[in-house]
């Protein structure tokens, strides 16, 4: 046990502890074999919550054959898809059964606010667990038509052992979109958390045995991306490998699973994405929504709206009231009780964040609103806006992953359609418009993975997600995630008697 978490003023939260900080081998929770421990801070204050094992190389090997071994010998792959959803569906009911205390303890490692963890995040888990539940009994193959008198069967099988790497913005819901598919499918999983948030997944993972997950199906290793994750990434026994994070990172462990097995691989990785707002949309709904798509989460999503390109004609009116919504923003302590916006993560990307606002200051940006940290403890940033942004400016075609809008100026339909595709990453698009017309026009027009078209940040289970160009290859939830588990097996028997 570490202690509590740190009393506040309106506490809201019930109080949570730490208690499950070795990583999780075979079903039991082990020390690493080196004996290594490291820091998981508290973003608030940067100070110690809890020392978590450190995985490496020789601890991923454990658990990959505590996988290998699960999948090959073990009842997971081979218990109907209904025994399997019943797993899942016990899951998700103590996941509900335990959301705040599971709120607060991401809220603690993560510095997101408490009522977006235990209103928004958690419940979107235990959602999407329940949406693979479904799916469990309903995988199945097909049979197709030869044109040889042949009776050709096509089985989807589970891919075997699947690698999973997944980043700090959103710990728990990016563990239920990697996990929830891979184990509808009968997989066996060793998944490697961020090591900025260690903490809720261990929590979780505990509840999935308790909801009769058998050993070694699930095993997580909390470290570091240079050693656990690449370990994970270049194992010869991972049959497949999830990642999500940086395109960065994303190049590196697709070299790695090349270089070792060809383990086949889905990334979900960096965006900019353009937020476009038309002259006959509804000029408050779009900057609310557009202060949202940037600002949501600490402007830590990957699909963050982070050019905002207005038309000219309501260009003006928007930024004042972009301004007015950013300066009435509720920054601080994540645990109180209306609290919009904590900290980042940590004190690398505040770093990194404030140098971007730097970077727009020097280019010649018109900086509205915020630009500077608050207060001397822990990792608060200004809600920031600049505008007269450029395309060629660094804010405009980098991913600053922090609380920082750049609102550029368009007078054309193809103009923005050009600039807002001019980018090596196609995440995410937001459209705001009234026009049938233009909405259906730019809908086609915009190279991304998903469209919002007067709404932004819609997440239902059911929706597939992921990227275009640089922002990776494949989709997570929704059907299209569960190809990402299968293999296809083609079966072909003669037919003796084509007659018949
Ligand atoms: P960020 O820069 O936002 O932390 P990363 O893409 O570096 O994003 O991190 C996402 C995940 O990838 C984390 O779990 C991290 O530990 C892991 N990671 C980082 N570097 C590597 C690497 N070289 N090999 C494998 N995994 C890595």
């Amino acid at each position: 046990r570490f202690g509590t978490v740190a009393a506040v003023e309106e506490p809201i939260s019930p109080p949570v502890e730490v208690n499950y900080t070795k990583l999780l081998i075979n079903g039991q929770f082990v020390d690493s074999a080196s004996g290594k421990t490291f820091p998981t801070l508290d973003p608030r204050t940067g100070e110690v919550i809890a020392h978590v094992a450190e995985g490496d190389e020789e601890d991923v090997n454990r658990a990959v054959s505590a996988a290998r071994k699960a999948f090959d010998e073990g009842p997971w792959p081979r218990m109907t898809g209904y025994e399997r959803s019943r797993v899942l569906n016990r899951f998700a009911d103590l996941i509900e059964k335990h959301n705040d205390e599971i709120a607060a303890l991401e809220t603690w490692d993560n510095g997101k606010p408490y009522e977006q963890s235990a209103q928004v995040e958690i419940p979107m888990v235990t959602r999407l667990i329940r949406y693979y539940a479904g799916w469990a009994d309903k995988i199945h193959g097909l049979i197709v038509p030869a044109d040889g008198p042949h009776h050709v069967q096509v089985l989807h099988e589970p891919i075997g052992v699947a690698g999973q790497i997944i980043p700090w913005n959103f710990p728990l819901l990016m563990f239920a979109w990697k996990v929830g598919p891979a184990l509808a499918c009968g997989n066996t999983i060793v998944l490697k958390t961020a090591e900025q948030t260690p903490l809720s997944a261990l929590f979780v993972a505990q509840l999935l045995h308790e909801a009769g997950l058998p050993d070694g199906v699930l095993n997580v290793i909390s470290g570091f991306g240079p050693t656990a994750g690449a370990a994970l990434a270049s194992h010869m026994d991972v049959d497949k490998l999830a990642f999500t994070g940086s395109t960065q990172t994303g190049k590196i462990v697709l070299e790695l699973a090349t270089k070792s097995n060809l383990k086949s691989v889905t990334l979900e990785l960096g965006g900019k994405s353009p937020m476009i707002i038309l002259d006959d949309a509804d000029i408050d709904q779009a900057v609310e929504l557009a202060h949202f798509a940037l600002f949501f989460n600490q402007g830590q999503c990957c699909c963050a709206g982070s050019r905002t390109f207005v038309h000219e004609r309501v260009y003006d009116e928007f930024v004042e009231k972009a301004k007015a919504r950013a300066l009435k923003r509720v920054v601080g302590d994540p645990f109180k009780k209306g609290v919009e916006q904590g900290p980042q993560i940590d004190e690398e990307q505040f770093k990194k964040i404030l140098k971007y606002i730097q970077s727009g200051k020097d280019n010649g940006a018109t900086l509205v609103s915020g630009g500077d940290r608050i207060g001397d403890k822990g990792y608060y940033i200004q809600p920031t806006i600049f505008s007269n942004v450029k395309d060629e400016m660094e804010i405009a075609r980098e991913e600053i992953f922090g609380p920082v809008q750049s609102i550029l100026k368009f007078n054309d339909l193809d103009e923005v359609i050009r600039r807002a595709n001019a980018t090596r990453y196609g995440l995410a698009a937001g459209v705001f418009t009234s026009n049938l017309e233009k909405a259906n026009t730019l809908m086609r027009a915009l190279r991304a993975g998903t469209v919002w078209i007067n709404c932004y940040d819609v997440f239902d289970a059911a929706i597939p997600f992921g990227g275009f160009k640089m922002s990776g290859h494949g989709r997570e939830k929704g059907i299209d995630s569960l190809k990402n588990y299968l293999q296809v097996k083609a079966v072909v028997t003669p037919i003796k008697n084509p007659a018949w």
